[in-house]
């Protein structure tokens, strides 16, 4: 196959499983920019997959001043916008992002059962009572390497609680580009890597932090060659929270993953695990 077909066959193909309408209304016209911008695009099927803090039904799972403010939203009007546009034959998927915090996973639980979701990403924004990604100057005077070791750990134990489809972006610890020293890096994920062996998780290859400070993939390449090589399985995501970012990054990614091996990615319904070939 020459590279025309195959970059055409990859456009058609495509799925982006993480997009935040949060910027906008709970309406159909919203909602439909997203898509407009995926026909452009070639993209076949996107998750919608709204903070899950965002809303008041997760008071018990994740509550603190710094989320307070924004804890307004209700369940049910995403939802039921979302059905409305399957119901509408959209090529859209319902999802979650949710905070995994050590010690909610009961809650996490309660909280999501029973709910009409196609797949939940779990994410790790959260060190203890340290947002890591909303502020670099609450970066200042910390010990990298025992960020990324606590990072890591959180990561792994969000794996091990099996409350999700789909590990979100691994390794947005370095967010705003910081990073531990190379060796302590790899420690790091060495010991996530270890821990998580063999578990049933779709990990997210999540093109967002292209455009963040961190400049790179979640996970970062080295980290995601090793991911292909322990047969994990993957989502590719772009993080939207715009329209116009729906898909970043995907043409160029898409080609890394076919060289580094992967042979599909996945899509989910009622958090039903789907193979795609890429
Ligand atoms: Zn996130
Ligand atoms: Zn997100």
């Amino acid at each position: 196959m020459n590279e025309m077909d195959s970059e055409k066959r990859g456009e058609i193909m495509l799925a982006d499983y993480h997009i935040h309408l949060e910027n906008g209304p709970f309406t159909l016209d919203w909602l439909e920019r997203f898509i407009k911008r995926t026909d452009e695009l070639g993209i076949e099927e996107i998750g919608v997959a709204e903070h899950f803090y965002r809303f008041v039904e997760a008071r018990s799972c994740l509550y603190n001043d710094h989320i307070a403010p924004r804890q307004t939203q209700h369940l049910e009007e995403y939802l039921e916008l979302m059905v409305r546009a399957q119901q509408k034959g959209w090529p859209v998927r319902i999802g979650l992002e949710v905070d995994y915090i050590p010690g909610k996973e009961a809650a996490i639980e309660r909280a999501l059962k029973e709910l009409p979701l196609d797949f939940v990403i779990g994410s790790v924004h959260w060190l203890g009572d340290w947002c890591f990604d909303s502020d670099p100057a609450s970066w200042e005077g910390r010990d990298l390497a025992a960020v990324y070791h606590d990072y890591y750990i959180t990561l792994a134990q969000a794996v091990e609680s099996k409350l999700f489809d789909i590990l979100g972006h691994p390794g947005n610890i370095a967010y705003f580009g910081h990073r531990a020293a190379p060796d302590a890096m790899r420690r790091a994920e060495d010991t996530w890597l270890t821990r998580i062996k063999g578990k049933n998780i779709c990990i997210e290859v999540n093109t967002g932090g292209l455009l963040r400070q961190a400049r790179a993939h979640f996970p970062r390449l080295e980290l995601l060659r090793r991911i292909c090589d322990a047969g994990f399985d993957i989502t590719l995501a772009s993080d939207a929270h715009w329209p116009e970012d729906v898909g970043h990054g995907f043409t160029e990614t898409h080609r890394l993953l076919l060289q580094m091996g992967f042979k599909h990615t996945c899509r989910f319904h009622q958090r039903q695990r789907k193979l795609q070939s890429l």
